[in-house]
């Protein structure tokens, strides 16, 4: 039994007319777009105090301090080797919850 082709409506508009552009139209349009990506990394936890969800990478989380300066928090997130094991050494000192001001350390991560 066969599936239905789902993908057909993503190709793209076929143009019947048979001049001599129709050969240059149809290699551009088989050309991909090329787009770039952006990453986006997120580190988070919760103060102990007030339960507020804190960014790790956001210094408006964290009382204006930058935990991730010279890639403090990126390098231990993503670190070489098996990042199971890793992470389980992953340590960020004295965070300072900008909702209430409790300081705490974060050890061990979870992904
Ligand atoms: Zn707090």
């Amino acid at each position: 039994m066969t599936a239905p082709i789902a993908v057909a409506a993503c190709d793209p508009p076929t143009s019947k007319r048979d001049d001599g552009n129709s050969r240059a139209l149809e290699l551009l349009s088989a050309m991909p777009d090329i787009v770039s990506a952006s990453l986006n990394i997120s580190v988070l936890t919760e103060c102990p105090q007030c339960e507020a969800s804190i960014d790790l990478m956001n210094q408006n989380d964290t009382s204006g301090v930058d935990h991730n300066e010279e890639g403090g928090v990126v390098s231990q997130a993503c670190p070489d080797g098996c990042w199971t094991t890793q992470h389980q050494s992953f340590k960020v000192r004295t965070v300072k919850c900008s909702e209430c001001c409790k300081e705490f350390d974060v050890h061990g991560l979870e992904w």
